[in-house]
């Protein structure tokens, strides 16, 4: 039956939160009418009891049990290879192989099939906007609203991992939701080539091309692919033009504009160019922290908002890999059994961003000085003159010309107070390391948990 609930829960939650979780658990059997599982530890037990007992019991319900029960067993400890679940990322859920409906015609097509390619967690509930695609978002917006109407084609261009196909998975989402009987289909340009590929070859290019003419929206995705293959180019050009004609939607994405799609036909680029071409862009340190944030929230991890800073800080050009820092966290706290912290996010990701030191800001600096003298940011940047303020100010100062990057005006400046005196703080530091016993300590604790390398907190 365990495979039974494996295969309940798996539809139910997601699959990067399904191998973290779910592929390392061993399946004790049956013990009192009671379904056991064999957990690596006494934190996954922790989190199991937490976050998914119920979860497990709908899915027992499902399977006709009046009483459900599930029980945890921690397994006694193998050499745990840190890592294993999140090392090897899931393959992104491939659509199974589109075996051509040899049968039927195109008519008698439900519109529903072609919207069960779209990933149900690219929705525009899930998509955070921020400078970076505001644009993009709202092109996609007002495609959704009156499709075929506002920008025809809509075309998405973006590095790798940035949302473009979230963002057309969200239109079509949003479509077939308002108008159910749309006919919506999602192909990469790859998929599209390979169809074309197999109906030349199997004499169906009536039916492939029924198929392709007769949607509603049609979306279609890195058609930078297309360069270069002439004979894909001359039937996409068809396509294009009888869905443009009747006023259907086409949205195209790329990895660039289509004036730098080499060997692309002129005829095809001009109609690329004919409706609305809008950019996404790397997000920002803001939108990064409020992606991962509603990644938690959505995986139902309990994580603190500085460990969220500081991957933010560590992924910083593809939200993918962002996405898969958090899960490397949280799976390399859960085998080591520790909480989360900076210092375990720091040691999790320090693998794969190796050379990279953790990026430390002068804002991160003054926050955990405060922490550790145990009062307000606002006060250590202010303007008082006693002992216990000016200590802590001059550490802060002095730890941030260490730790990062910035010049003695610039720091003077995030203090509002001149170079020199910046300067005086840190020889006054540097006199006292090693004579007094609260500086030294504060510089070296300090230091250290901001380098995320305390060995301590593992
Ligand atoms: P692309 O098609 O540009 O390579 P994807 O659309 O596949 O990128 O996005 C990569 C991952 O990042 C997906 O899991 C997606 O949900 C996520 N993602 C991208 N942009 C956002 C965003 N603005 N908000 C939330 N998640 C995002
Ligand atoms: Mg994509």
């Amino acid at each position: 039956i365990w495979s039974d609930v494996l295969g309940y829960v798996r539809k139910n939650i997601s699959e990067v939160e399904y191998h973290t979780w779910f592929a390392p658990v061993k399946d004790l059997g049956v013990q009192e009418g009671s379904l056991v599982l064999g957990v690596r530890n006494s934190f996954a037990q922790e989190w199991f009891r937490k976050h998914y007992l119920e979860l497990l019991e709908d899915a027992l319900r499902s399977l006709g049990a009046q009483h459900p029960q599930v029980s945890f067993q921690v397994l006694p400890a193998a050499q745990d290879t840190l890592f294993s679940p999140a090392d090897a990322p899931p393959a992104p859920s491939k659509p199974p192989p589109s075996k051509p409906s040899s049968s039927s015609g195109v008519s008698a097509q439900d519109p529903s099939e072609n919207r069960k390619r779209l990933n149900p967690k690219y929705i525009f509930e899930n998509f955070v906007v921020g400078p970076n695609n505001n644009l993009a978002h709202a092109a996609a917006m007002g495609v959704s609203e009156s499709p075929g109407k506002a920008y025809n084609p809509l075309f998405i261009y973006g590095d790798v991992g940035l949302g473009k196909t979230h963002l057309m998975h969200a239109v079509g989402h949003y479509i077939s939701e308002r108008f159910p009987d749309k006919r919506i289909e999602y192909i990469s340009t790859e998929t599209f080539t390979n169809d074309l590929i197999n109906a030349i070859r199997e004499d169906r290019m009536t039916q492939f091309r029924n198929r392709y003419r007769s949607v509603d929206l049609l979306l279609v995705d890195d058609i930078q692919f297309l360069a270069g293959k002439e004979r894909t180019q001359e039937e996409f050009f068809h396509t294009f033009n009888a869905l443009y004609e009747n006023h259907k939607q086409i949205i195209l994405s790329s990895d660039r504009p289509p004036k730098d799609i080499q060997t692309l036909e002129g005829r095809l680029r001009s109609r690329f160019e004919w409706g609305l071409i809008t950019d996404i862009q790397s997000p920002e340190y803001e939108t990064r922290v409020a992606i991962l944030k509603m990644n938690a929230e959505h995986n139902r991890i309990d994580i603190p908002q500085d460990v969220l800073e500081l991957i933010a800080r560590q992924v910083t050009k593809n939200i993918r890999e962002l996405e898969g820092a958090l899960m490397r966290v949280v799976a390399f706290s859960s085998l080591n059994n520790v909480p989360f912290s900076r210092a375990v996010a720091a040691k999790a990701l320090s693998n794969i961003f190796a050379p990279r030191e953790v990026k430390v800001e002068m804002m991160d600096v003054l926050r955990q000085v405060a922490a550790h003298y145990n009062m307000p940011p606002d006060v250590i940047r202010g303007s008082g003159r006693v002992r216990e303020v000016v200590v802590p100010r001059q550490v802060a100062q002095y730890l941030i010309r260490d730790l990062t990057d910035h010049s003695l005006p610039e720091i003077g400046q995030f203090f509002g107070r001149d170079h020199s005196t910046v300067m005086h703080a840190i020889n006054k530091v540097t006199e006292q390391l090693g004579r007094d016993q609260d500086v030294t300590a504060a510089v070296e604790v300090l230091k250290r948990k901001m380098q995320g390398l305390e060995e301590d907190d593992l």
